[in-house]
């Protein structure tokens, strides 16, 4: 049997991703003494506590490719809440690696909800598309790995190209003048995706940083719905600018939308406001507004709450039809009141992102009589 070497153990973890996407175990200072007898290979992989479940799968995946190493006989890989003395970040240094920017790209976006269904991706991608109306060179992430349908609201389909001789890197997906990458372009649309934290957060990094975007000054992140850990890592791991929360006006939607906030609030990343979605209807025939949801929890709760209520969009049959077409209104009725309303949407997320997302509502002054 060939002798085993901590190199060969290191170039074997080198090809493994790190939890959080950033680089491998190795280069994440993940990995402990390596310690060889034998052929026996005893190391540690560090991990944040709360993580455990999820690391189990990467442990195991470890475990099994050390052994695999011809020279080794036997691979003994441990979980450790403790990190390697040697690359403890202090909070200026997470920090940093938080800001760690994706070249070429000024601001990014997530758009968030509480709960699915609320009309987020149409939202996102009807944003993206108004900010584009201001001349801005925009970019769409879909980072929505439980249900990408970025794809069918651009009316994309196909598999990105390479976009260099070695394949290090792909073209992103374009139209209306928007890039766009979907983990929808790269997996078929009958698979399963069972993502856990970890995997999601390598899925996604790898979409984010290993894209060849154009310049871009905002690119807009379709955030999974909800609030769970794997939501939480990538609001606290992408270098957001901001995040613009969806809600529709039922109490309950409020209650998930509230959530959403805490989270970004929790990862200190600026909410720049909430949008009130499905929030009137305007009836074909009679031209009267009915209120089927009730209407205006959004923008109270956002009062209540300190942040920027955004505007809101109606329940309208042209905003379905024409996003389940791949022809989101904002860019195919130009001239059309949902456009606007979405292009006045995209302005206010603009000032907020100028202003570092510390657009708050004026103080209501309350005069005495
Ligand atoms: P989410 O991303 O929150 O799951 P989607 O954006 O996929 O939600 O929207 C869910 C469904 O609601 C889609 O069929 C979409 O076309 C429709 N929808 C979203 N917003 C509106 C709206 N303002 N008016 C009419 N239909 C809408």
């Amino acid at each position: 049997m060939p002798q085993v070497t901590r190199d060969d153990i290191v170039s074997v973890l080198k090809r493994i991703a790190a939890p959080d996407g950033r680089g491998n175990l190795v280069s994440a200072g993940l990995v402990s003494e390596i310690s060889i007898q034998d052929g026996t290979v005893m190391f540690a992989i560090s991990t944040d506590p709360q993580h455990v479940k999820t690391m189990e799968l990467l442990r195991a995946a470890v475990e099994k490719a050390v052994a695999a190493i011809p020279g080794v006989s036997k691979a003994i890989v441990a979980l450790t809440a403790e990190r390697p003395p040697q690359r403890e970040p202090g909070p200026r240094a997470q920090a940093a690696q938080r800001g760690q920017a994706v070249p070429g790209i000024r601001h990014i976006v997530a758009v968030a909800s509480g709960k699915g269904g609320v009309g987020k991706s149409t939202t996102a991608i009807n944003i993206a598309l108004g900010l584009k109306a201001l001349g801005l060179r925009v970019a769409v992430l879909d980072a929505d790995v439980y249900g990408p349908s970025m794809p069918k609201l651009f009316g994309l389909s196909g598999k990105p190209q390479a976009a260099d001789v070695e394949g290090k890197k792909m073209k992103p997906m374009e139209r209306f003048g928007v890039e766009l990458m979907s983990i929808g372009f790269l997996v078929a649309e009958d698979t399963p995706m069972i993502w856990r934290g970890p995997m999601v957060m390598s899925a996604l990094t790898q979409l984010l940083r290993e894209t060849a975007w154009s310049e871009t000054d905002v690119m807009i992140v379709d955030m999974p719905p909800g609030t769970g850990d794997a939501q939480l890592t990538l609001a606290q791991q992408t270098p957001l600018s901001g995040a613009v929360i969806v809600s529709t006006p039922q109490d309950l939607a409020l209650i998930d939308a509230r959530k959403g906030l805490n989270m970004f609030r929790k990862v200190n990343v600026p909410v720049l406001g909430i949008v009130e979605n499905m929030s009137y209807f305007v009836c074909d025939g009679c031209g009267k507004r009915h209120e089927i949801f009730g209407h205006g929890g959004a923008r109270e709760e956002a009062e209540r709450l300190g942040v920027t209520f955004l505007g809101e969009v109606p329940l309208d049959r042209d905003v379905r039809l024409r996003s389940d077409r791949g022809e989101p209104v904002t860019a195919t009725l130009p001239d059309g009141q949902h456009a606007a309303i979405y292009r006045d949407i995209a302005r206010k997320v603009w000032e907020a992102v100028e202003q570092g997302g510390l657009a708050r509502p004026a103080p209501r002054i309350v005069m005495d009589s």
